[in-house]
C-alpha cells in the first residue's frame, strides 16, 4: 500500500478513524520537512512499535523570529514523501499555514521557564511557536506516541512539560541524535553551510567529545566544563559562540557541579547559519 498524504485537517479525520477503530498504535513524527537520516530514525523507532506513522511536514511560522529563515527554510516535499514510504510511514499530514492558524486564531501554549532560557532567550517566542503547533498536531491526530530527537533537547523537555501539565494523553519518546560521520548532528539547515563551513561545523561536536573525555576523567566542576566548551568554539575557524552551557537535564539552568543528570548545550554560528547541538551528561557513580 503506498503512503498517503493529506493536506487538510478534515482529511486526517478518516485516514486515521480506520486505525483508531482497528485497535492500532498511532505514532506521530512531527516534522518541519527537509528530512534527513534524523528523521528518518525517528519514523524507524516509530514504527517499530507503531504499526500507524504518521509523519507531519509543517515550516511553522509561529516558531520563527521575524528575522530568521522561515521564507528560506528547505522545502523538498517530493523527496520527503520518498522517504518516508521507504521509511513505512503510514500517513503524511502537510498543511498550509492558513489551515493550523485560520484567520482569528487567537491561543498560545506557553511553558513557562523552560521556554525563556537557552535557545528561548537566543530566540524569543520560538518555544511558544512549537508548544502551541505540537499540542495542535497532538489534538489534531490524536497519536498515542509521539516521538522527538535529543538533537533539540530543550524542546524535548518543553514538550514532555506540556504534556504532564496539561494531561495530554499521548506518550512522549525521545530518540537519540544522529550524526554524520565526523560527528556533525544531522540538520536541515545543515544545507545552509558554504563547503568550507561544513568542514568548520565539527567544532560543535568535537567540543561536546572534549567534554565528554574530561567527565570521564572524573571533572565535576561544570565551570571547568563549560570553559571547554567555549574554549574549543573560540578556538575553531569560522564559529562564533552564541551560547556553551552545562545545565541541569530537569530545570534547564547552568550548574555548578555535576551530580545530577545534565546536558552540555551549543549554538554556534557559522556565517548566516546558526546551529545547536548538545550531549547528555551523567556523573559516574563515585
Ligand atoms: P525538525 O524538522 O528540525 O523540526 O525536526 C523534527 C524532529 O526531528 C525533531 O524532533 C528533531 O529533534 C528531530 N531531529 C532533527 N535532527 C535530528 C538528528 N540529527 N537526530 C535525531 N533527531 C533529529
Amino acid at each position: 500500500m503506498s503512503i498517503e498524504v493529506v493536506h487538510t485537517i478534515a482529511d486526517t479525520r478518516p485516514a486515521v478513524a480506520a486505525a483508531r477503530a482497528a485497535g492500532q498504535t498511532i505514532g506521530l513524527v512531527p516534522t518541519m520537512g527537509a528530512l534527513h537520516e534524523g528523521h528518518a530514525s525517528l519514523i524507524r523507532v516509530a514504527k517499530h512499535r507503531c504499526p500507524f506513522v504518521v509523519v507531519s511536514i509543517f515550516v511553522n511560522p509561529a516558531q520563527f523570529g521575524p528575522q530568521e529563515d522561515l521564507s528560506r527554510y528547505p522545502r523538498t516535499l517530493s523527496e520527503d514523501l520518498a522517504l518516508c514510504e521507504r521509511e513505512g510511514a503510514t500517513l503524511i499530514f502537510a498543511p498550509e499555514p492558513s489551515e493550523i492558524y485560520p484567520e482569528g486564531f487567537r491561543t498560545y501554549v506557553e511553558v513557562h521557564e523552560l521556554q525563556d532560557v537557552l535557545e528561548g532567550a537566543s530566540r524569543p517566542g520560538h518555544f511558544r511557536g512549537v508548544a502551541t503547533v505540537v499540542l495542535k498536531l497532538f489534538n489534531i491526530l490524536q497519536p498515542d506516541r509521539a516521538y522527538f530527537g535529543q538533537k533539540d533537547a530543550q524542546q524535548a523537555r518543553i514538550i514532555r512539560q506540556m504534556v504532564r501539565d496539561l494531561d495530554v494523553p499521548v506518550r512522549v519518546i525521545v530518540a537519540p541524535t544522529v550524526r554524520e560521520p565526523d560527528g556533525l548532528a544531522l540538520s536541515s539547515r545543515n544545507r545552509y553551510l558554504e563547503p568550507v563551513q561544513r568542514q568548520e561545523a565539527v567544532a560543535l561536536s568535537q567540543a561536546l567529545a572534549a567534554v565528554q573525555r574530561r567527565v570521564a576523567a572524573g571533572e565535576r566542576d561544570a565551570v571547568a566544563l563549560r570553559r571547554v566548551l567555549a574554549d574549543r568554539i573560540a578556538a575553531a575557524p569560522g564559529a562564533v559562540l552564541d551560547y556553551a552551557e552545562i545545565v541541569d537535564a530537569d530545570n534547564l539552568r547552568p550548574i555548578e557541579r555535576l551530580e545530577r543528570p545534565a546536558l552540555a548545550v551549543l549554538a554556534v554560528r557559522f556565517g548566516a547559519t546558526r546551529l545547536i547541538d548538545n550531549l547528555p551528561l551523567s556523573a559516574p557513580l563515585e
